[in-house]
């Protein structure tokens, strides 16, 4: 899952960058409104962290910009506290939710958790797919019961999946989703993590659909 952090406070920035990627995002950052508004319009993001209060392009223009060119992804803002009003115009302006300064970052991380499954049509935090079960609130994998290590790629890769689960999700969309902007981005290494994933794994659910990519489902669907 990746996300775009848009806060021009640059030691707030960082909080935020570290504590998602500590929690196994892939994350992308900027420091002011038209820097955000660049990413947004031209990254595939799962969710993006706003705050309203921004230099060169304010919050809520930028996500009205957004919307108006017809991108979707779920947008949560930062506003401050007793500024009611602010939160009218975000919400206005297309926002999913909101959090108010200042905050603790658990609530930030469970605002994006809660929506980034409730976009991909999940109710609770834990996804199943046969004997795999993802906690995404610890960023924990059991399989059949028994807790399996992953690296972080393969944990992005693998939560990826399982919140589009039954859907086949190809190679292109893997690496916009997993890797942030300055990665050197390679398709073909998709291919190696898959592999080694479904090694660790052990249990036939993620499934190679040919010349579309992959898919994690219970019953065996190849074509
Ligand atoms: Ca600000």
């Amino acid at each position: 899952m990746r996300i775009l952090v848009v806060e021009d406070d640059a030691d707030l920035n960082r909080q935020i960058v570290t504590s998602l990627t500590d929690a196994g995002y892939v994350v992308d950052k900027a420091l002011d409104g038209e820097e955000g508004h660049f990413l947004g319009d031209t990254e595939p993001y799962d969710a993006v962290i706003l705050d309203l209060g921004l230099p060169v392009l304010d919050g809520v223009s930028v996500l009205e910009k957004w919307r108006r060119a017809g991108r979707k992804m779920p947008v949560i803002i930062l506003t401050a506290r007793d500024r009611w009003s602010d939160k009218v115009a975000g919400f206005d302006a297309g926002a999913d939710d909101y959090v108010t300064k200042p905050f603790h970052m658990e609530e930030v991380l469970a605002r994006v958790r809660a929506l980034v499954r409730r976009t991909a049509g999940h109710a609770t935090s834990e996804l199943t797919c046969g004997p795999v079960s993802l906690d995404t609130k610890g960023a924990r994998v059991l399989v059949n019961g028994m807790p399996l290590k992953l690296t972080s790629l393969e944990y992005r890769l693998l939560a990826y999946l399982m919140h589009h689960g039954g859907k086949v999700v190809s190679r292109t969309e893997l690496v916009e989703h997993l890797y942030d902007q300055d990665f050197d981005r390679d398709s073909n290494t998709i291919e190696v993590f898959v592999g080694r994933l479904r090694k660790k794994l052990g249990v036939d659910v993620l499934h190679t659909i040919r010349g579309m990519g992959y898919c994690m489902s219970e019953t065996g669907n190849e074509q």
